[in-house]
């Protein structure tokens, strides 16, 4: 069984053909709301693929916590302890995405921020088999939850700015103590240094993986692809990873599964759109071709 410790968020997009100048009103040309949040995308990747999910977090007393819910469910992923703030609104960002694909976002923490470790939670996540977590929660919660955990826990660093100081200096030690397995991407990787933690999968988008231990590192590559849209590729990643190890696969099976979890991430736009069943990934490994759908 694995546990998210982790955010979730509604993404509010207005699409324009050009993004407006300070000050400045356009007009959008189209709208719509995406369920996001790194930890929720990576809770709905590992369901996806067949895995017993349960997911911690907070959202706001408003609709758009409730639809976040309602989403999970649908995923069959168990939100059933999930915290509901009753003075924080649920989290969020605001996207404007232009023709181009540039875009500006403002995100809003709102009741991510509000995330602390329950007692009610510490035997759900001693439970786990696996624990995931990235840094979209306030720090304290990360590291309360990696403590909490016996089985192996996957720490995403993002985003970097989520540590309380953030330096070139590796992991904060309260983190390198319990975690056991790092997933940056290669921008993440580089900022942080030398990160002094078991195991370090870097994402390296369409070169794939390397695996990282203290004696040796090794590129896994990613199946050659035509993306559409990289958002939530590193979600897709995770997830996959935290699949595969729960189910009892090796380190190198389970990165040979999350590079092409990635790559199939890609085909179709959204975070969460094209993240794959297990049988999807399954035909995928076995003819490296993507199904129709995709
Ligand atoms: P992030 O989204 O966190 O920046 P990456 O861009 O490194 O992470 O992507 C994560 C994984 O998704 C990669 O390791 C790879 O397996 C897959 N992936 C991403 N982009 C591509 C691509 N263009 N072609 C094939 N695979 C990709």
């Amino acid at each position: 069984m694995i546990v998210v410790v982790g955010s979730i968020n509604r993404d509010i997009v207005v699409t324009t053909s050009r993004l407006p100048r300070p000050g400045e009103t356009v007009l959008g040309d189209g709208y719509f709301e995406a369920p996001g949040g790194k930890g929720a995308n990576q809770a709905v990747a590992a369901a996806r693929l067949g895995a017993d999910v349960k997911f911690l977090g907070c959202v706001g007393n408003d609709d758009a916590g409730r639809w976040l819910l309602d989403g999970l469910r649908d995923e069959g992923v168990d939100a059933s302890r999930v915290l509901v703030d009753p003075d924080t609104p649920s989290g969020g960002a605001v996207i404007i995405v232009d023709d181009k694909a540039e875009n500006i976002i403002v995100g809003l923490p709102g009741a991510n921020g509000r995330v602390t470790v329950q007692d009610s939670w510490l035997p759900v996540i001693a439970a786990a088999d696996v624990v995931l977590v990235q840094l979209e929660i306030p720090f304290d919660a990360v590291v309360a939850a990696a403590e909490a955990a016996i089985g192996t826990v996957i720490l995403n660093p993002a985003p970097v700015h989520g540590f309380p100081s953030p330096s070139a200096g590796g992991l904060p030690a309260r983190l390198s103590a319990v975690v056991d397995i790092t997933i940056p991407n290669s921008t993440e990787a580089e900022q942080l240094g030398d990160i002094a933690v078991p195991t370090t999968i870097v994402t390296l988008g369409s070169a794939g993986a390397e695996i990282r231990t203290a004696s040796s590192s090794r590129l896994v590559p990613a199946p050659s692809i035509a993306a559409k849209d990289t958002t939530g590729a590193g979600d897709a990643f995770c997830g996959a990873i935290a699949a595969a190890l729960d189910r009892g696969a090796d380190l190198g099976e389970a990165v040979v599964e999350a590079v092409h979890a990635g790559a199939l991430s890609t085909t179709a736009p959204g975070a969460r759109t094209a993240m794959p069943t297990r049988a999807e990934l399954e035909a995928f490994l076995a003819t490296g071709r993507t199904s129709p759908r995709l």
